[in-house]
């Protein structure tokens, strides 16, 4: 069985970035799993992110524990999709960065 690897990957590091829909994250971590290049992190969702919702996605995200899923790395995404895929939620889109 093949390991992770982005050596698939056709773009560059850093043109393409993985989007996170915060109504839909629920913090479970299969990306941070999945990502060969540590993209993302799991934490507690900033306040204003938290704020910026409405009430009934601010009451599931206090089910999940107030954590969703966030890219500090996300300059060094292959584009592989494997987080897209990954995501049991589908929370995650690949943008281009520019
Ligand atoms: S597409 Fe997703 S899994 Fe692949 S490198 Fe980018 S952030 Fe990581």
């Amino acid at each position: 069985m093949r390991g992770k690897s982005t050596a698939d990957c056709k773009q560059k590091a850093g043109v393409i970035a993985p989007v996170i829909d915060l109504k839909r994250c629920e913090g479970k971590a299969d990306c941070l799993d999945v990502c060969p290049e540590n993209v993302f992190e799991i934490r507690r969702i900033d306040e204003v992110d938290y704020l910026s919702l409405d009430l009934m996605h601010r009451l599931k995200l206090r089910v999940h524990g107030m954590k969703v899923a966030y890219t500090p790395n996300a300059d060094a995404c292959r584009s592989c999709g494997l987080c897209v895929t990954a995501c049991p939620e589908r929370a995650i889109t690949l943008a281009r960065t520019a």
